[in-house]
């Protein structure tokens, strides 16, 4: 029997699954069993087209979950938009499941019938950055390329050949490679905020890279894998004691550097700089919106305030677009990085916002994305 707060090594019992999966396919075998078992009417997963390029898609057809194995780094899509008005089961990051408990809080996902299998994260990469580094650093063409793993700090590509090659993650963030700028400061490693959290720290041993580490975090979490336990598609063991202090003491150390991070990313701007500093960051915007579009968090669709009150005669760099967004998000921004991801001029939206979302949402004790019972500080009452 499971239980609330059990801590187990589980992998896939089907030995395709197992082999191909990013370290055992639990995660896959449990989306899998969801589906067949009727837990849930569909599953998110992503279908992968090559290392570096991969869609989200919404299938109710189990061998289409079975083919979805394996982690994608370079993909760094956020995943919460696609159970909004669905009966899911989902793959995770921390930053997906915060927004989909932002979806949540806003009406848009029901939770009781969204299951979530959090995935630990220590962060994912932009795929254009990805390829550059490739050729600067690794000397590999991207075509060739064929598998990607991290392992003791090292980002390791393997290719047709069947060669690999290792550089340490600290080097290739020196190079300004490497992570994404937003994952490098986020802080929620493991996904707490999931009903599983799955991941390959504490996986010791013989097990090491064939089964994943999987806490239940609540109710759903028992219903996922006991689901999976009865169809035959998992087997599941406890984890060790000294499993379960490994896992703690990478998560901690990883929690550390985002925290160091932070420091270097959000350097003090004097007073009288500020405002030139902040014309200057958006001076090249175009205007496009689509880092309003791509926000896993805003729900407002058309009737938004942020492109309300802006019109396009309104040529300050710092548009009322702009300065509507970065008030309404300030208590509820999650630093998933999709909107500078998304932005066709580079511009850091994502940093320009968390200058703000974070000393407020510190300031008022809240954490956006972690407790559906939470209510966003600036939550407005709506006046009919
Ligand atoms: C970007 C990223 C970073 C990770 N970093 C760590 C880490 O630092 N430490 C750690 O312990 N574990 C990390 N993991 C989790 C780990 O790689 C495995 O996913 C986990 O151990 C489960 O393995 P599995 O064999 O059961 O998963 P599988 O059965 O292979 O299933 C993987 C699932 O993940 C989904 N998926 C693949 N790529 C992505 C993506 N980019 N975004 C969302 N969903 C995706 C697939 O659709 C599939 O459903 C990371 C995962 C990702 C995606
Ligand atoms: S923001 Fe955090 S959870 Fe999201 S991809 Fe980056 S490291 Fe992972
Ligand atoms: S404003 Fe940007 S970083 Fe913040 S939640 Fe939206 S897309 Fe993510
Ligand atoms: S995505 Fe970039 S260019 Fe487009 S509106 Fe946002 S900041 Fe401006």
């Amino acid at each position: 029997m499971v239980k609330v707060g059990d801590m187990l090594i589980g992998y896939a019992t089907d030995e395709g699954v197992r082999k191909r999966g990013a370290s055992g396919g639990l995660v896959t075998a449990v989306l899998a069993a969801a589906l067949e078992k009727g837990l849930v009417e569909n599953v998110v997963v992503l279908k992968h087209i090559n290392e570096f390029e991969a869609v989200p898609i919404v299938t109710d057809n189990v061998e289409e979950v079975l083919a979805s194995t394996g982690s994608l780094h370079s993909v760094p899509v956020n995943l919460a938009r696609y159970a909004v008005g669905r009966k899911v089961a989902m793959p995770a990051k921390p930053c997906d499941t915060r927004a989909v408990i932002e979806q949540a809080k806003r009406g848009k996902i029901d939770l009781d019938t969204t299951y979530i299998v959090g995935l630990n994260c220590g962060g994912s990469m932009h795929p254009v950055v990805t390829k550059k580094m490739l050729a600067d650093m690794y000397d590999i063409d991207p075509d060739d390329v064929v598998g990607e793993e991290i392992e003791k700090g090292k980002l390791i590509f393997k290719t047709k050949d069947g060669k690999e090659k290792a550089i340490s993650i600290d080097e290739l963030e020196e190079a300004g490679f490497g992570r994404r700028e937003s994952c490098r400061y986020c802080t929620l490693k493991i996904p707490v905020n999931a009903d599983l959290a799955c991941g390959n720290w504490g996986v010791i041993g013989d097990l090491a890279g064939n089964a994943t580490f999987c806490q239940v975090m609540n109710d759903k979490g028992v219903r996922l894998l006991e689901n999976a336990i009865e169809a035959g598609r998992i087997e599941v063991q406890p984890a060790s004691d000294k499993a379960i202090g490994i896992r703690e003491k990478v998560n901690g150390a990883m929690e550390k550097l985002g925290k160091t991070w932070e420091e270097n990313v959000f350097t003090e701007i004097p007073d009288k700089e500020r405002m030139q500093y902040y014309l200057e960051q958006m001076a090249d915007c175009i205007d496009c919106g689509a880092c309003k579009e791509v926000c896993p968090v805003c729900t407002c669709g058309e009737d938004s305030k942020c492109t309300m009150f802006h019109t396009l005669v309104d040529d300050y760099k710092m548009s009322m677009y702009h300065l509507i967004r970065l008030l309404h998000l300030s208590d509820s921004c999650i630093a998933c990085g999709q909107c500078t991801d998304m932005c066709p001029v580079d511009i850091p939206i994502t940093m320009l916002q968390n200058r703000f979302s974070i000393p407020a949402q510190r300031k008022r004790d809240y954490t956006p994305g972690m407790n559906v019972d939470d209510t966003p500080p600036y939550f407005e009452v709506m006046l009919k």
